[in-house]
């Protein structure tokens, strides 16, 4: 398995991520920002210059190569690293959240007050 200790991994992690996924457009490394570096593996966000379209992009490294998981988001790099900091939710606190949907309550002004 390759050290992903070494300075090519970010590279290589960029190369990963070369186009855009919907407009394919070629990426380059001044649109990629790294989120997070752990021993394994980094976290990408990447927004396409031409579309907009934003990607957050897990890239690990595995016995087979890189390993990249790709989701579209509207967050911007600020939202993921809030978000990723917050505890996750239980499975009663998302009940609640449906139960408030269908008593037409008004879910953001319950979700400011939190
Ligand atoms: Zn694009």
């Amino acid at each position: 398995m390759e050290n992903n200790n070494e300075p090519q991994f970010w590279q290589k992690s960029v190369k990963i991520i070369s186009h855009c996924l919907f407009c394919h457009s070629p990426y380059t490394h001044l649109q990629a920002n790294l989120l997070d570096e752990r021993d394994d593996g980094r976290l990408i966000y990447v927004r396409c210059q031409k579309c907009q379209t934003a990607v957050l992009a897990s890239v690990t490294p595995g016995a087979m190569g890189f390993i990249s998981l790709y989701m579209v988001t509207d967050c911007t790099p600020e939202d993921v690293i809030k978000f990723k900091e917050m505890k996750s939710l239980n499975g009663d606190e998302v009940l609640a959240f449906r139960e408030s949907l269908q008593n037409g309550e008004d879910v953001i002004e319950s979700l400011n007050r939190s």
